[in-house]
């Protein structure tokens, strides 16, 4: 077959989380909690499925929980979305990240994306004809030279790609970052896709920038954020895109020929469990706790740790253990010391291997405890 995308193969978390089961690994490695959600979110979906909210949502999502999502955004950055036309409910994250760019790029158009960069951005670009214009971010600190960015632009520059808190670095956008942006992008009909979907993980104070936050950039952004990260049920795949209604319709029109709709009860419990915003304020503080107790246990280990500003991921260094590429580093120690992490070369296109693998704790303390205790024997 003339395959669309012949150089892709099965993604990195899958192929991990399947090397963790074979080895009876700890599994560090996929990104998702292993602790249960709100029993008070289950009970509202049961409850809505015997009420018999079982039928097709309208395609843009039920409208109460498009409302409760605008109060939310409108309470955090100030920005009032239309829950009419500017808020629209998506099978995950990456489904909105998908169809945004099968909405918006052209053949031929350039997209600016941030590597390492979460791994469906690149082949998402390309299978719609575009092309990903990578720019490398480096440890320790992975911040970004806009000098470098500035050269990538061009007339072809249709979209610059954004992460913050950043998968799967946990680094941040500074407001200086904010401001470069809205430099770069003035004058401009750049457009912005933000994966925010760790917005509400963020550590010691700091400020997650949202693109809402900031007009100039919100009137040009689609924004992506996730229930599956801030309620702890990525497998339930309830996501969502904010976006000004001229881009937001462009992507109605693909997304309703693709999902159609979203899962109905669920949308109706997640709409009456966000009326309470303690349910989502609360992630930051009980993330916080995690970050913190993984890295003073990991301390007792040879890896050094790079700084976290946000989301779920401690990403390390292993250099005084081993001089061996990060995807063989990462796949020997799944199978020989029972913890599975991720290595971060796949997520640059030109594979760079900085020695970095990725460790997720969104774990109970027993599962992040087993794991260093098998670690500090590296
Ligand atoms: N977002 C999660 C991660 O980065 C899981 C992604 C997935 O399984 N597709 O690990």
């Amino acid at each position: 077959i003339n395959s669309k995308l012949p150089n892709v193969g099965a993604s990195i978390f899958p192929v991990m989380t399947g090397l963790a089961n074979e080895y009876k690994a700890v599994n560090l490695a996929q990104g998702f909690p292993d602790f249960p959600t709100s029993p008070k979110l289950i009970s509202l979906v049961n409850d809505y499925m015997k009420k018999g909210m079982n039928q097709y949502a309208p395609p843009p999502g039920i409208l109460p929980l498009r409302e409760r999502i605008a109060e939310m955004t409108f309470n955090l950055t100030g920005k009032s979305y239309s829950p009419d036309k500017e808020v629209t409910i998506t099978a995950g994250g990456t489904q909105a990240i998908y169809s945004v760019i099968e909405a918006l790029v052209r053949e031929g158009d350039e997209v600016i994306i941030f590597e390492p960069a979460y791994d469906c951005y690149a082949p998402n670009i390309r299978v719609h004809g575009g092309i990903p214009r990578p720019v490398e971010l480096t440890p320790p600190d992975y911040k970004i030279d806009w000098e470098n960015v500035k050269k990538l632009i061009s007339h072809k520059t249709r979209m610059i790609m954004l992460n913050t808190p950043h998968n799967p670095t946990g680094t941040i956008l500074s407001k200086k970052d904010i401001d470069e942006l809205i430099k770069i992008t003035k004058n401009t009909d750049i457009l912005i896709l933000s994966d925010e979907v760790y917005e509400h993980i963020i550590f010691d104070g700091q400020t997650h920038h949202s693109m809402a936050k900031y007009p100039v950039l919100a009137e040009r952004s689609l924004i992506v954020s996730s229930f599956g990260k801030t309620f702890h049920t990525t497998g339930w795949r309830m996501g969502y895109l904010l976006g000004p209604d001229y881009l937001m319709a462009e992507i109605r029109k693909l997304q309703q020929y693709a999902v159609y709709t979203c899962i109905t009860p669920i949308q109706y419990a997640i709409a009456d469990f966000m009326a309470s915003p303690e349910h989502y304020m609360e992630v930051k503080s009980m993330y916080q706790e995690k970050r913190d107790y993984f890295a003073g246990l990991m301390r007792n280990t040879r890896f050094d740790l790079l700084p976290v500003a946000g989301s779920y991921f401690q990403t390390a260094h292993y250099n005084k253990i081993s001089e061996e590429g990060d995807y063989d580093f990462a796949i020997r120690i799944t199978k020989e010391f029972g913890v599975a992490t991720i290595p971060t070369s796949v997520f640059y296109t030109s594979n760079a291997d900085h020695k970095v693998i990725r460790f997720c704790f969104a774990k109970t303390e027993d599962t992040l405890h087993r794991a260093v205790d098998r670690l500090m024997k590296i």
